[in-house]
C-alpha cells in the first residue's frame, strides 16, 4: 500500500486556474508512477472572484480543506478590481498564514548556468540559496493597527522566544538537509540589526543559542544593509539566511531580481503543522486567459511541497520525485529552447509545462 496524502488546492485568480492545472498534472504523473506514495487533491474555493460572487474571500470550507489536508498548494489570489469594504486587496493568503501559524516564509534563489540573471556570474558558479522570512511578527506585527494621531505614527517591532526559536530550529534544520543532500554546506547566517535595536540583539541571542546546538553546521552574521550588498556582490556565498519580516520582505523581492523576476521564484509558507507552497508571483491579471503564463514558478513550488512533505514523512520517494521535479525544471530553463515571453522566449503555458514533462520522461 503506498501511502496517500492531501492536497489542498487553491487555485486561485487571474492566471491561477492556468498555472494550477499542468501542475497538478504533473505531480499526477509523477504519483502514478512513483511506488512510494500517492497523492490526492482537493479543490478549495477562495480568492478575489470567489469574494466577488460569494462576499467571502476564505468561506470556512475551504479553510477546513486546508487544515486537514498534509499540504496547500496555492497559486495566486487576489485582484486589482475587487477590494474588501475597507479598500483593502483580497488576500486569503495572508489569512491562511495567520490562522495555520506558518512563521517560516521561505524563498529559495537559484540562478543555474545559462539563466538569465542582471549579474555577472564568474564561470563555474551558481547561485543557491534560501532565505527564510519570519512571517508572523517583526514589523509586521501591528500592520493595519499602527497608531497614528494628527503628529505622529508609530507601529511596533515584536520579536518572540516562542516563534523565534520555532523559525532557528527551523533554519539549521533546513541546512541540514540543504548539507546532506549535497545543496549547501550547512551554513546559517542571521541577518539583522543588532548593532542598532535591542530586538535584534535579543533576535541575534537565540540564533546564538541555537547554533550551539549544532555543532556540525556553521552559524554566522551579518547586519541587513551589508547582507544587500553582498547579495549582489557575492551571492554564491549564502546557503540559508534567516531573518525578520519586513528585512525578509525586502531581501526576498532582491533575491526574485537575482533570479531575474518573478516568473522562476517559488516559495513556501511552513508551520510545526501546516505548510503553503506558492509562487512568489501575483494572478497577473493582465495576461490572464490567454495561455501565456510562465507555469514553472508554480512547478518549482509544488517541487518543494514534495521535498518537504517528503522529509516530514521520511519518504524517500516523494524527497527524490520533488529534487527530480526541481532539476527538470532547471534543465528547461538551462536548455533555454522552450521559454515563456516573461523569460524571453515564445512558448505558451501549456508548451513549458510539457517541456518539463518531457525533462522528466513523462510524455
Ligand atoms: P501581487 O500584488 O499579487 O504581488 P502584482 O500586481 O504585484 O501582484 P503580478 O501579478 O505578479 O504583480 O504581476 C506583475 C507582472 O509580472 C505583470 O506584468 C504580470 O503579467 C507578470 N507576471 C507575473 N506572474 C507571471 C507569470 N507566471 N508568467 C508571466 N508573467 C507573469
Ligand atoms: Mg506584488
Amino acid at each position: 500500500m503506498k501511502t496517500n496524502f492531501e492536497i489542498a488546492v487553491f487555485e486561485g485568480d487571474g492566471i491561477g486556474p492556468e498555472i494550477t492545472a499542468p501542475t497538478v498534472a504533473i505531480l499526477r504523473q509523477l504519483a502514478a508512477q512513483s511506488d512510494g506514495y500517492d497523492l490526492s487533491f482537493t479543490d478549495a474555493p477562495a480568492g478575489a472572484a470567489h469574494y466577488a460572487q460569494t462576499g467571502e474571500s476564505l468561506p470556512a470550507a475551504s479553510m477546513e480543506i486546508a487544515r486537514r489536508s498534509d499540504a496547500i498548494l496555492l497559486s495566486a489570489m487576489g485582484l486589482p478590481s475587487v477590494r474588501y469594504a475597507d479598500g483593502t486587496e483580497i488576500s486569503p493568503q495572508i489569512d491562511l498564514r495567520k490562522a495555520l501559524t506558518l512563521f517560516a516564509g521561505v524563498r529559495p534563489v537559484t540562478v543555474r548556468a545559462n539563466q538569465r540573471t542582471p549579474l555577472k556570474i564568474p564561470e563555474g558558479r551558481e547561485i543557491d540559496f534560501v532565505l527564510i522570512r519570519e512571517s508572523t511578527e517583526g514589523l509586521f506585527y501591528t500592520q493595519g493597527r499602527g497608531e497614528v494621531t494628527k503628529d505622529e505614527a508609530r507601529e511596533t517591532l515584536l520579536i518572540t522566544r516562542d516563534i523565534s526559536e520555532k523559525l532557528f530550529k527551523f533554519a539549521f534544520e533546513l541546512a541540514r538537509t540543504r548539507k546532506e543532500t549535497g545543496r549547501g554546506p550547512g551554513k546559517v547566517t542571521c541577518v539583522d540589526k543588532a548593532n542598532v535595536f535591542r530586538a535584534f540583539a535579543f533576535f541575534r541571542e537565540m540564533f546564538d543559542a541555537e547554533a550551539a546546538k549544532h555543532p556540525d553546521l556553521a552559524a554566522d552574521h551579518a547586519y541587513v544593509d551589508a547582507t544587500a550588498l553582498w547579495m549582489v556582490l557575492k551571492p554564491w556565498e549564502f546557503d540559508v539566511m534567516v531573518t525578520e519580516n519586513m528585512f525578509g520582505d525586502i531581501l526576498s523581492d532582491l533575491g526574485a531580481g537575482l533570479m531575474g523576476g518573478l516568473g522562476l521564484a517559488p516559495s513556501a509558507d511552513i508551520g510545526l503543522e501546516h505548510a503553503v507552497f506558492q509562487p512568489c508571483h501575483g494572478s497577473a491579471p493582465d495576461i490572464a486567459g490567454q495561455g501565456l503564463a510562465n507555469p514553472l514558478a508554480m512547478i518549482l513550488s509544488a517541487a518543494m511541497m514534495l521535498e518537504w512533505l517528503g522529509i516530514k514523512h521520511d519518504n524517500a520517494a516523494m524527497l527524490a520525485d520533488g529534487t527530480k521535479l526541481r532539476e527538470a525544471v532547471e534543465a528547461v530553463v538551462s536548455k533555454g529552447e522552450i521559454l515563456t515571453r516573461d523569460l524571453g522566449g515564445d512558448a505558451g503555458t501549456a508548451q513549458s509545462a510539457a517541456a518539463v514533462a518531457a525533462a522528466l520522461n513523462l510524455s
